[in-house]
């Protein structure tokens, strides 16, 4: 059996020829302004969250004037993003703990490992590993592949990994992840999970992986594949 470097170079370049190369923003984003945006996309589609992130940065004129505002004025602000009481007590969290270090900035995250940066930045309350490692894929350009329930379900489904939970899926993706990829990577293989590797009924007779993809339940009756989605919140955050 190939190793699993081998296995998901292999799977880059079938999505990439599937899907192409992921369009990406020349100016990477502010790490602040994306951990922000990352809190408000869980549990929620790209287009409500992009909502809610629009809704906050024209509401105040900088995060400084979180730190007077009540948690429920933010709650209002984001509600499209749904989960507002939580997001809204993590994001007042993150402004709070971060003015009383001095500043309000994730810039301190660009000195530290890979490793060391997702311990520092799942300290904060609300932010988990997924969110802390788009942090490092999309704001700094680090070779971290973030894993959320999409990636976890279809790099279980193809053989990559054999793990319960995401964060364990993203420990052992993560070992000896092959440079340069990762955000081709991730980008695409949501985009598998959302249009063809679906939960239920996965659409293996239109999937580019199907040859070396382990899954013993390929469901072959389904042809269609769904509907494109090419909008992704984390490459426009800006
Ligand atoms: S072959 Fe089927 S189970 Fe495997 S990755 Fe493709 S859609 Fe998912």
């Amino acid at each position: 059996m190939k190793n699993k470097q081998t296995i998901i170079s292999s799977v880059n370049e079938l999505l990439i020829k599937k899907f192409g190369i992921p369009k990406r923003n020349k100016v990477l984003p502010n790490p602040l302004d994306l951990l922000l945006a990352t809190i408000l996309s869980q549990n929620t589609n790209d287009n409500n969250s992009y909502k809610a992130f629009q809704n906050l940065k024209s509401r105040y004129k900088s995060w400084e004037e979180l730190l007077s505002v009540k948690r429920t004025e933010i709650e209002n602000v984001i509600r499209v993003a749904g989960l507002a009481k939580q997001k809204s007590e993590a994001i007042k969290n993150l402004i709070t703990e971060l003015n009383k270090r001095g500043t309000l900035s994730l810039n301190f995250v660009k000195e530290l490992d890979n490793n060391f940066a997702i311990e520092q930045l799942t300290e904060f309350k609300g932010v988990g590993v997924k969110t802390a490692s788009c942090v490092l894929l999309f704001a700094l350009d680090r070779n971290v592949c973030p894993v959320d329930t999409h990636v976890h379900r279809t790099i279980n489904r193809i053989g990559i990994v054999s793990e319960k939970t995401p964060d364990k899926t993203f420990l052992e993706l993560n070992k000896n992840f092959p440079e340069g990829i990762a955000h081709s990577f991730h980008t695409n293989l949501i985009r598998l999970g959302r249009e063809i590797c679906k939960p239920a009924n996965p659409s293996c007779g239109v999937c580019p992986l199907i040859k070396i993809c382990k899954y013993k339940d390929k469901n072959l009756k389904i042809k269609a594949a769904g509907k494109q989605r090419e909008f992704m919140l984390l490459d426009n955050v800006g």
